[in-house]
């Protein structure tokens, strides 16, 4: 599967707000909103390179395999 196919994906209710993503995020795609939740806020920029997901300490946030895709 290409990474092309990945979706970027968050839980806000797992995420406790710690800003690690948002630093380590490449391309500057998330942001905290103002209860202190993950927003992925600019998803045109994400380059889907699994930063975010790899170092959440809360699995938070992660890049799904396109559902529409057809695998088969
Ligand atoms: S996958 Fe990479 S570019 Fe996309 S939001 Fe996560 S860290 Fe940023
Ligand atoms: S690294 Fe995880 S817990 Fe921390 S702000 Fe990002 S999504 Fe939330």
């Amino acid at each position: 599967m290409s990474r092309e196919n990945l979706v970027l994906k968050v839980k806000p209710e797992w995420c406790k707000g710690c800003n690690i993503c948002v630093h380590f995020c490449p391309t500057n795609v998330l942001e905290l909103d103002e209860d202190n939740k993950i927003v992925i806020a600019r998803p045109d920029d994400c380059i889907k390179c699994g930063l975010c997901e790899l170092r959440c300490p809360d699995f938070a946030i992660y890049l799904e395999g396109d559902e529409n895709e057809d695998e088969k």
